[in-house]
């Protein structure tokens, strides 16, 4: 499209205009942002480099990381040729080679290269999509680096809320949320004191089996639990729709992103997936903000903001708009939520121990070795068992994320929760 990229050093009006002279102005005058994508080749991934592809004046891509979808990494990079790339998965990793990626692509090997990766002085944001607890260490490194950070992975804030929070503050750098309900109610806050809101209302579709008994829940198999009604997703947070776990994770990442009390939060069912959560401050007054399910929106607005532009997202159509439903969520058929606004409450390690359970639980499920009900049966026993403590360190959480997981392992196999009668 005939656009170049120049080196805008000034005269003498840098420093007042807060610019940096290693800064990369467009010759549109805009200063890019490079991003780093961690789970670029998932759901969320993909959508972020459509709106890197939107807003080529804006956004540049300095890093991708994947983990095992190699190919896809492979023609990403030959895309955006970005200055890195990782492969997190050990075996994935020997399939990628150095003569295969661009000039000026390093592909980042190790332990640490996630690590280094957030950190290089080439990446301003990073952009934190990889799903599960996994997404912690680079959303921490980031942030210990004083990168700016779109955070998609609600696991991190599951897991170590308080501790992400306050090393964000310390670093007086922003993490901006990606998840669609918060974005709204960080949008909807915009322009008012945080002590003059009084309560968050997240929305949520109610997921496949909305209107179900739990009864009619004991068979379902994952193709069935896969069937979103309005969202494209990854595989994991697709089966926490379906089992309300993923709103019960949103309560927990609300309250931490927030510094909401538990008894600030709501939820309410939604089918449309069109009004994304709602604020409700002092005087009465509710906000909320709508727009087509889609992430590219949330996404952009984490990397633009406190900018609007024109994007790649859906418009609401007016014309055919004839109503918007909500419900109270149906807390008996799905108790998962019920151990969110639980763990919203207790903090400490509960979080971990949930996520880790959850995680564990649901890749069982997927493989049909455990009902879709004991998904929720194995994250209370967990809760349950587990040793609590108030204020655990970062260390202590991976314990405890460890000791779920070989909690629910040895569950399964002892078959102690039930498994499906095939
Ligand atoms: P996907 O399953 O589509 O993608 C996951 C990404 O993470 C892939 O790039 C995958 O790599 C990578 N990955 C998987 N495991 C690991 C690991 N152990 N270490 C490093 N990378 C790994 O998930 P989504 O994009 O749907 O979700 C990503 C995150 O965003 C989740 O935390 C989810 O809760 C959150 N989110 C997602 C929304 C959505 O609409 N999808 C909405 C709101 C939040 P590869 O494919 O190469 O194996
Ligand atoms: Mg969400």
């Amino acid at each position: 499209m005939g656009m170049h990229w120049v080196w805008k050093p000034g005269v003498g009006t840098q420093e007042r205009a807060g610019r940096n002279l290693s800064d990369i102005y467009t010759s549109t005058g805009y200063k890019q942002k490079r991003i780093a994508v961690l789970g670029s080749t998932g759901s969320i991934g993909v959508s972020t480099l459509d709106v890197v592809d939107a807003l080529p004046d804006r956004l540049k891509v300095a890093g991708l990381c994947a983990h095992k979808n190699v190919e896809l990494l492979l023609e990403q990079t030959l895309k955006y040729k970005p200055e890195f790339i990782v492969v997190t998965d050990g075996e994935s990793a020997g399939k990628i080679r150095q003569d295969q990626l661009p000039k000026g692509t390093q592909l980042l090997h190790g332990a640490d290269a996630v690590v280094k990766m957030v950190q290089s002085p080439g990446v301003d944001v990073v952009v934190s999509a990889i799903v599960g607890a996994a997404g912690l260490e680079g959303t921490w490194a980031a942030l210990e680096a004083g990168k700016e950070v779109a955070l998609a992975n609600k696991e991190t804030l599951v897991v170590a809320g308080p501790l992400v929070m306050e090393l964000a503050k310390a670093k007086k750098t922003k993490l901006l949320p990606v998840d669609s309900e918060h974005s709204a109610i960080f949008q909807a806050m915009q322009g008012s004191a945080r002590s003059a809101v009084k309560k968050v209302v997240l929305t949520g579709s109610g997921g496949p089996f909305r209107g179900k008994k739990a009864h009619e829940l004991d068979h379902v198999t994952p193709v069935q639990a896969l069937k979103h009604p309005t969202w494209q997703m990854g595989p994991k947070i697709t089966i926490d729709s379906a089992t309300l776990m993923n709103k019960a994770l949103e309560v927990i990442e609300a309250r931490w992103l927030f510094s909401l009390e538990a008894d600030q939060i709501g939820v309410i069912v939604h089918p449309e997936s069109v009004v994304h959560s709602f604020v409700e401050f002092a005087d009465g007054s509710v906000l909320a903000q709508a727009s087509p399910p889609d992430m590219r929106l949330p996404i952009q607005y984490a990397l633009t903001y406190p900018e609007r532009h024109a994007g790649p997202t859906r418009k609401l159509d007016w014309m055919s708009l004839r109503s918007w439903n909500f419900e109270q969520p149906d807390m008996e058929t799905f108790p998962a939520l019920g151990l969110g606004l639980e763990v919203a409450r207790q903090g400490g390690t509960c979080g971990a121990v949930l996520n880790a359970a959850n995680e564990e639980a649901v890749s069982r499920f997927l493989k049909e070795e455990i009902a879709f009900l004991d998904i929720a049966k194995a994250c209370r026993a967990a809760l349950d068992h587990h040793e609590f403590s108030p204020r655990p360190t970062l260390d202590e959480l991976y314990q405890c994320d460890r000791w779920a997981r070989q909690e629910i392992d040895r569950w399964t196999r002892k078959k102690t929760i039930t498994l499906q009668k095939r």
